[in-house]
């Protein structure tokens, strides 16, 4: 049961926005020097437009007449991506702007993403100039699948939409401190890891989440490509968005189709403006339903969901992760663990084997929906790299609520 590669109708349309100060502020001349040839001769007309400022994207997807393109194709770092996504969120026609195929080529420094979409290609890790090229020849075969979006809510109101992952601890202030390390490229999170072992500390808070009903049935960490082209039984029963069961579509037959999935909204959540209810959360003011796992632990060294496989280009965080499982894979690391084991943990995750370190500290749940709320007032959690207000956060997956081009 492979994905289902239909017949792509030629010539495709894209629109390619780019961030010239992405990773060391060479995107421009890298889209230049690697894709544009390998677009040309896939026969895909292309508009490119550099983003001249932060939100620019956002604004301006939210705004688009969407039905000029066949993909929306973003040449920068997760970051651009998260502008783009939540842009498309933002639309009244948010059901249907969220199905238009998104495509990602590597140009900024956190490009996981990118780094996941390879992974999933299975073919062997590769980074910079490489990775690029891999995702060049995988946007060029047009193929697309669903992804997952997950809905994050903070204590402010404001709603989300995350397709990579939610961090506390650790990780998220390695992320945001090492942006002065920009020009190392996607060896600033090696440096930031370094810098912040160094200072180590505890992060307080309280960690709540529903796991996925019924774990036995989930793929395990040695999972075959072969399964995971396979749809997951249920897996995305009970989201908003029941997907139609294929993965592989051209993308002539994927946008503007009349698949798109139908919301539940009969009952819309009071935090959303646009986009699927949250039906599995309760308000932030009250506590989290009776049947969610309350962690006993309150003293944390990092917490990371995440949704897709990598958490940067050399991080194979969540190896058991795919692009449309309906999973949110939850790790944390509980306080205690020594430096020495904690850089033995974030050595092994190049190649993801920090799971099976069977280090006492480490945690791996897989779930729907979780809840965070930190003690100490001030802090950095991240949602896809990116800083967003601090607080009480919580989150729910929604499967297939995306596409995007992939192997
Ligand atoms: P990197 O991986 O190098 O951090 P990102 O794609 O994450 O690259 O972009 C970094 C940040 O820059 C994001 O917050 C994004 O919203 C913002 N951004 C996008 N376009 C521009 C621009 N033209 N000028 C400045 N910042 C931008
Ligand atoms: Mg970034």
């Amino acid at each position: 049961t492979g994905a289902i590669q239909l017949e792509v109708k030629r010539p495709l349309k894209f629109l390619i926005l780019l961030n010239p100060h992405s990773g060391k502020g060479h995107a421009h001349a890298l889209f230049k020097g690697n894709v544009q040839r390998m677009l040309q001769d896939a026969g895909i007309q292309h508009t490119l437009i550099i983003t001249e400022r932060q939100n620019h994207a956002r604004e301006l997807v939210r705004e688009a007449d969407l039905s000029k393109w066949d993909a929306l194709v973003i040449m920068s770092g997760d970051g651009l991506l998260f502008e783009v996504v939540n842009g498309l969120m933002e639309r009244e026609d948010w059901e249907e702007a969220i199905q238009t195929p998104l495509g990602v080529l590597p140009g900024g420094s956190g490009n996981a993403l990118a780094a996941s979409i390879h992974h999933f290609s299975g073919l062997q890790a590769v980074s910079s100039e490489e990775l690029l090229i891999s995702c060049g020849f995988i946007l060029c075969k047009g193929l697309v699948s669903q992804l997952d979006l997950t809905s994050v809510c903070l204590a402010s109101s404001q709603r989300l939409f995350s397709f990579l992952s939610l961090a506390w601890g650790f990780v998220s202030d390695v992320d945001i401190e090492s942006e002065k390390y920009r020009h190392v490229g996607a060896a600033r999170f090696t440096v930031g890891t370094l810098v912040r072992l160094a200072s180590l500390r505890v992060y307080r808070g309280k960690l709540a989440y529903l796991p996925t009903e019924n774990p036995m049935s989930q793929p395990s960490l040695v999972d075959s490509t072969a399964t995971f082209r396979q749809r997951l039984p249920q897996s995305n029963s009970d989201s908003c968005c029941p997907s139609n069961g294929l993965l592989g579509h051209t993308l002539q037959n994927s946008s503007n189709s009349n698949n798109t999935p139908k919301s539940k909204q009969s009952n819309p959540s009071p935090l959303s403006v646009f986009g699927p209810t949250d039906f599995l959360l309760n308000p932030l003011n009250q506590p989290v339903p009776g049947h969610w796992t309350v962690v006993q632990d309150e003293d944390f060294v990092l917490v990371v969901a995440m949704y897709q496989s990598h958490l940067a280009e050399d991080m194979l965080a969540a190896p058991a992760s795919r692009l449309d499982d309906g999973i949110i894979h939850l790790i944390y690391v509980k306080a205690g663990i020594s430096r020495r084991s904690l850089l033995h943990l974030f050595l092994a995750m190049e190649k993801g084997g920090h799971l099976n370190t069977n280090c006492p500290h480490v945690v791996y749940v897989k779930v729907k929906a979780l809840r965070l709320e930190p003690y100490s007032p001030k802090g950095i959690i991240t949602v896809d790299g990116e800083l967003v207000d601090y607080g009480p956060v919580q989150a729910q997956i929604h499967g297939s609520l995306a596409r995007l081009i992939a192997w």
